[in-house]
């Protein structure tokens, strides 16, 4: 038996090479939907951009994750989406930039 990410799903194998494979899959699938963990753009520009937009509470957890870790264009982008907007209204150009050291 080959064992990478079909063996890890389908015979659920825990091997060393099925959760190293299984494991870089979803980091591959992560980055190509903009979600790269490493990227991160200051926090500040997309709450108050969602406090503008909504009544919505953020929980504190998370405007303080926001703020002080930042956040990933993936993030970014679920909420803008969201409001019907596109991050580049919100980020301007440094959306892009952000975007960037991701690729
Ligand atoms: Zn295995």
């Amino acid at each position: 038996m080959k064992h990478n990410r079909n063996t890890y799903l389908k015979h659920k194998c825990r091997c060393e090479l099925c959760v190293a494979d299984a494991a870089e899959y979803k980091r591959r699938r992560r980055i190509a939907m903009g979600g790269d963990t490493d990227v991160r753009l200051p926090g500040a520009p997309l709450l108050a951009f969602v406090r503008k937009m909504s009544d919505e509470r953020i929980q504190h957890a998370v405007v303080k994750s926001w703020l002080e870790k930042g956040v990933s264009p993936y993030t970014i982008d679920k909420w803008c989406t969201r409001f019907g907007a596109h991050p580049a209204e919100v980020y301007g150009i440094d959306f892009y930039r952000g975007c960037e050291v991701g690729a």
